[in-house]
């Protein structure tokens, strides 16, 4: 068994890293994102920028002309890109174009439409699943979608949609067969979001800065053709994406983030006097440093470890569960602890820790919630131990 990464892992962190330092970090004090959106004037230099190093559509399959990595070299990059404040939280595209996995099982006319224009950037997608009376249980969702010939009328109400007001499309995830719902009733559709009918009803303006949407959908007519997969295959084909998100989207970036707020804690600390002595003396410090580094050592052997299993076609989800629990807790105590060492500092705008502070409050709630994602993880392993 060999812990060290890879000699090309090594070599892209170290490559990514250097992104950071040159590019990102600097840019801190002019640009720390509040909204959903990299304003074109920060965003197109950097993209260029880039690609010139070969940091683009790491995602995206090389059949699509992306460069097809596997997720551990993603959760490295990811880990590293996220050491700096300047990158939007949820939507980034500093890499290329936000390219939702789901995309990828369009069928070839679908592809031409919108995977393509996606790809060029071209077009923008959102994701649309939640709704007011089902969060943490999207099985429940009472968007409906009726048949009619070749067309599906679209009726129900979504919440928190992020980068909705900006999407030309959206992926709707409805209900088609109200008797099996999470098996095989609920279908996700490309809607045209300026089809007659699709209402951006409000905003809901976060602590986090970002302001995701409220949609209603009335009497919303989609054709048969726009459905992604076969009717009723939405639901497995939605979790499946949203299960790589918990392992590079919240596991890596909670990574890099703690990284980055364990080293401005360690460097203050050995700066800053109190009472005569550095604080770096004082045992109430170093017990915070060793705590978080502790914790981050091992969350880090957990998202390695995890990503890598995926890439090798192993069933992840529990594993997945664990990572995105202890990633998001680690991060939230981590940042909590690194503002405590620099005070008052700790608190104002010059430093990245409060932007932070506001931001890793979100992933402990978005794409699942810690207590639902324990509840699963406890249930599953019970059943593993004794089958019911
Ligand atoms: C900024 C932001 C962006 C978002 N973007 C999108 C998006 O683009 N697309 C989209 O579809 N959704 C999006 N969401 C929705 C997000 O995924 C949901 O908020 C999340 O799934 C939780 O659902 P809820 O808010 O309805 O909470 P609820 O389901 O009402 O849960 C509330 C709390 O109850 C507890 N809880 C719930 N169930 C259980 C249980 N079984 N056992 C124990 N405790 C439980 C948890 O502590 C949970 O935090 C976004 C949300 C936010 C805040």
């Amino acid at each position: 068994m060999d812990f060290n990464l890879p000699e090309e892992l090594q070599m892209l962190k170290q490559t990514v890293r250097r992104f950071v330092e040159k590019e990102l970090i600097p840019l801190e004090r002019e640009y720390r994102p509040e909204g959903e959106e990299m304003p074109e004037r920060l965003l197109k230099p950097l993209q260029e920028k880039a690609k010139a190093i070969g940091l683009w559509m790491l995602d995206v399959p090389q059949e699509y002309g992306g460069a097809g990595l596997d997720l551990l070299p993603r959760c490295i990059i990811a880990e590293e890109l996220f050491r700096s404040v300047a990158v939007p939280f949820r939507n980034n595209e500093i890499f290329g174009p936000e390219v939702r996995p789901v995309l990828f099982h369009c069928n070839e006319e679908q592809k031409k439409k919108f995977l393509f224009p996606v790809l060029k950037g071209e077009i923008k997608f959102c994701f649309a699943q939640t709704e007011p009376d089902a969060g943490s249980d999207p099985a429940s969702m009472r968007t409906r979608a009726i048949r009619n010939g070749d067309t599906y009328t679209l009726n129900g109400t979504k919440r928190f949609i992020t980068g909705a007001g900006v999407a030309d499309y959206g992926q709707v995830m409805a209900v088609t067969d109200p008797e099996k719902r999470a098996r095989g009733g609920i279908t996700c559709f490309i809607l045209d979001m300026k089809s007659p009918g699709v209402i951006l009803e409000r905003q809901w303006p976060t602590m986090m800065g970002e302001a995701p949407w409220q949609i209603v959908f009335d009497n919303v007519k989609v054709p048969a053709e726009n459905i992604i997969g076969k009717e009723g295959q939405g639901f497995s084909l939605a979790q499946k994406w949203i299960s790589e998100g918990r392992i590079r989207g919240h596991g890596a970036r909670c990574l890099g983030i703690a990284e980055r707020a364990l080293e401005l804690m360690m460097d203050y600390s050995q700066d800053r006097v109190t009472f005569g002595r550095p604080l770096a003396e004082r045992q109430a410090v170093q017990f915070m440093v060793a705590d978080s580094a502790m914790e981050l050592r091992a969350c880090r052997l957990m998202v390695y470890e995890c990503a890598w299993r995926q890439d090798q076609g192993e069933d992840v989800r529990d594993l997945s569960y664990m990572v995105k629990i202890m990633c998001t807790e680690m991060v939230s105590r981590v940042v909590d602890r690194s503002i405590q060492v620099h005070g008052g500092v700790g608190l104002t705008k010059d430093l990245p820790l409060e932007w932070w502070y506001r931001q890793v409050r979100s992933v402990r709630i978005t794409e699942g919630a810690t207590e639902v994602l324990r509840w699963r993880l406890g249930q599953n392993l019970l059943r593993a131990r004794k089958p019911q």
